[in-house]
C-alpha cells in the first residue's frame, strides 16, 4: 500500500504512467531502501492536482497517493535497488532527453539576431554592435559543441546500454547556454523586456517566457550545483561533497 505526496510532477495530468520511487526499507541508509515502480495514473487512490505556473500554464501537478496498490510485477529492478535504476533514467534524462530543446535553443539564437536587427541603440540597430555579434558567435559555436556532446552521449548509450557520467556535463552545459542566450535576449530587448506586451513588434513576452524557463531548467532533472558536484567527484576525481 503506497501513501505519500509529490509536488512538481511534470505533465502528471496528461501522463498515462509515472516513474514512482517509494521507500521500502525505512531503516536503510537514504540512497538504499528505495524501490522503483511503474504507477498507472488511473490507479485507485491517485489524485492529481494541477499547479499553475507564473505564466498561467499547468505544466506541473501535485500528486497525492492514498492507499495505492501496485503489483510487484510493476517493479523495475530489485526491491530496495531503486536508486540505481533512477541513476540510469537520470543519465538518459540529463544526457539525451534535452535534444529537442537544444534544437529550439538554436532557433532562439536565430530569433535573437532578428530582435537585435530590429532594436535601436543610439540611432543604429543593436546588431551593429560588434561585441554583441561576437557574443552571438561564441554562443552559436558552444551550441555546436553541445550538439556533439549529445551525439557522443547517444553513441555511448548505444554501446554501453546507458549514457556515462558525462551526461551531467551535457545537462550543465545545456542549462548554462540556455541561461546565457536568454539573458542576452533580455539585454538586447532592454526596456521592451519589462512589459507584458510586444513593443514595436519586438517579441518581448516570448523572451520573458524563455528567460523564466531557463531558470526552471537549471533545477529540473537535478540542479546545476548537483551536476557540478557529480562532475567534480566522478569525472575530475575531486574529494566527495560533504
Ligand atoms: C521544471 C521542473 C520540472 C520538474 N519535474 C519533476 C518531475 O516530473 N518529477 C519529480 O520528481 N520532480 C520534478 N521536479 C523537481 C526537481 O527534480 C527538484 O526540484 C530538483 O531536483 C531540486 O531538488 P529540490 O527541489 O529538493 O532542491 P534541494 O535539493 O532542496 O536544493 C535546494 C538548493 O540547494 C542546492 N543544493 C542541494 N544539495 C546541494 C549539494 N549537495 N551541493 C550544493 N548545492 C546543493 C540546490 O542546488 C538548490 O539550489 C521538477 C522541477 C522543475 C523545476
Amino acid at each position: 500500500m503506497i501513501n505519500g505526496q509529490k509536488i512538481w510532477t511534470s505533465f502528471a495530468q496528461a501522463a498515462d504512467y509515472c516513474e514512482l520511487l517509494v521507500r521500502t526499507d525505512p531503516e536503510a541508509p537514504k540512497h538504499r531502501g528505495i524501490s522503483w515502480l511503474i504507477l498507472p495514473m488511473d490507479a485507485p487512490g491517485v489524485e492529481i492536482r494541477p499547479l499553475n505556473t507564473l505564466h498561467g500554464e499547468s505544466e506541473f501537478s501535485e500528486l497525492f497517493l492514498n492507499d495505492v496498490r501496485i503489483p510487484v510485477s510493476q517493479r523495475v529492478g530489485e526491491e530496495n535497488d531503486g536508486w540505481r535504476v533512477t541513476n540510469v533514467t537520470l543519465r538518459f534524462e540529463r544526457g539525451t532527453a534535452f535534444a529537442g530543446e537544444m534544437v529550439e535553443l538554436q532557433e532562439y539564437l536565430r530569433q535573437l539576431v532578428g530582435v537585435a536587427r530590429d532594436s535601436l541603440r543610439g540611432g543604429a540597430a543593436a546588431w551593429e554592435d560588434r561585441s554583441l555579434r561576437r557574443e552571438v558567435g561564441h554562443l552559436s559555436a558552444e551550441l555546436d559543441a553541445l550538439w556533439l556532446m549529445v551525439k557522443r552521449t547517444v553513441s555511448e548509450a548505444e554501446r554501453a546500454g546507458m549514457p556515462g557520467v558525462g551526461a551531467s556535463a551535457v545537462k550543465l552545459c545545456y542549462t548554462e547556454l540556455y541561461e546565457r542566450i536568454t539573458q542576452l535576449g533580455m539585454r538586447v530587448l532592454a526596456r521592451a523586456g519589462l512589459g507584458k506586451d510586444a513593443v514595436r513588434g519586438l517579441p518581448a513576452p516570448d523572451w520573458v517566457y524563455f528567460y523564466h524557463q531557463a531558470i526552471s531548467v537549471s533545477i529540473a532533472g537535478g540542479t546545476s550545483q548537483i551536476q557540478r558536484n557529480i562532475i567534480a567527484e566522478r569525472i575530475l576525481g575531486q574529494p566527495k561533497d560533504r
